[in-house]
């Protein structure tokens, strides 16, 4: 049998040939048909979002910019995420469907209640640690954003008697403490991930009033009065880890900022936030613009 160009096109779109000319493919004309099936297919591809009222649109930028800015300097991988309160009703929250930080986009963002119910459900899928996020939000009515990561970096720190103290100006808000939880303590073996509401207010009493806590095993979260203060916290956090890890490595006593040096640096580093995030919103925009 040879193949005749409208059995060649049908290869072409996985669908399966037909040989008969009255198949109702063929008629259509080829233009027809390549907007069909590949219509069909972005929209398969793209579940349906819900929008998220109330809400400013430069809040949810903050949101997609700060997941693709941590997964960017790998703080962040294929897991972790990022929320913020909703401006206007204390008890929501928002965050991204279940999806890579460095693939979320606006129209992936939701919004959950504080016991970590989707609001307005779609159906779609969302993140199984999501209770991190809406048992702080109780827990701390200060705080107005709150990131999760599995930083590479902080691991040791999760499992060594080594506490994460800051090293440098820039993880100033460390030498607030930095607590360790560790989920067997109350919870015994489990699967080390915070996916029910007894869990996420386990962690956030460990919280307490710090701006960072460590997962046994598992990651760390950081708090913020706002996004860009949170994603701000959770690189410095990685990135004090790694050079906390040299300086150890080093040998003889590391000299730590104390913490009425810590308090005074944060101040200055808080106020020149906007900088650094202009620039990360700049290194992150070649993604975005695909
Ligand atoms: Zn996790």
């Amino acid at each position: 049998m040879t193949a005749t160009p409208k059995m060649l096109l049908a290869v072409r779109f996985g669908q399966p040939i037909k040989t008969r000319p009255s198949c109702w493919l063929a008629r259509l004309g080829p233009t027809v048909v390549f907007a069909l099936l590949f219509g069909f297919a972005a929209a398969r591809a793209q579940a349906p979002s819900v929008p998220v009222s109330g809400v400013d649109a430069a809040l949810i930028e903050d949101i997609v910019t700060g997941s693709r800015v941590l997964a960017d300097f790998g703080v962040l991988d294929g897991f972790g995420h990022v929320s913020a309160r909703h401006p206007t009703n204390p008890n929501r929250f928002l965050m991204s469907r279940s999806l890579a930080p460095a693939l979320v986009t606006a129209a992936d963002i939701m919004e959950f209640d504080l016991d970590g119910n989707a609001v307005g459900d779609s159906g779609r899928s969302v993140f199984l640690e999501r209770f991190i996020h809406s048992e702080i939000y109780k827990a701390r009515p200060d705080v107005m954003s709150v990131v999760h990561t599995h930083s590479p970096g902080v691991i040791p720190f999760t499992v060594s008697q080594a506490p994460l103290r800051p090293l440098y100006h820039n993880a100033a808000f460390l030498a607030a403490g930095a607590p360790v939880w560790d989920i067997r303590k109350d919870f015994g073996e489990t699967d080390m991930l915070v996916r029910d509401p007894s869990l996420g207010k386990s962690l956030a009493q460990t919280l307490g009033d710090k701006s960072v806590v460590l997962m046994r095993g598992h990651g760390d979260v950081t708090v913020g009065p706002s996004v860009k203060v949170a994603v701000f916290r959770a690189y410095y956090t990685d990135v004090n880890a790694r050079l906390q890890s040299q300086a150890i490595a080093l040998g003889g006593d590391v000299n730590y900022l104390t913490p009425g040096e810590g308090a005074k640096a944060d101040t200055v580093n808080l106020a020149v936030l906007d900088r650094i995030w202009n620039l990360w919103r700049l290194r992150i925009a070649p993604s975005l613009a695909k």
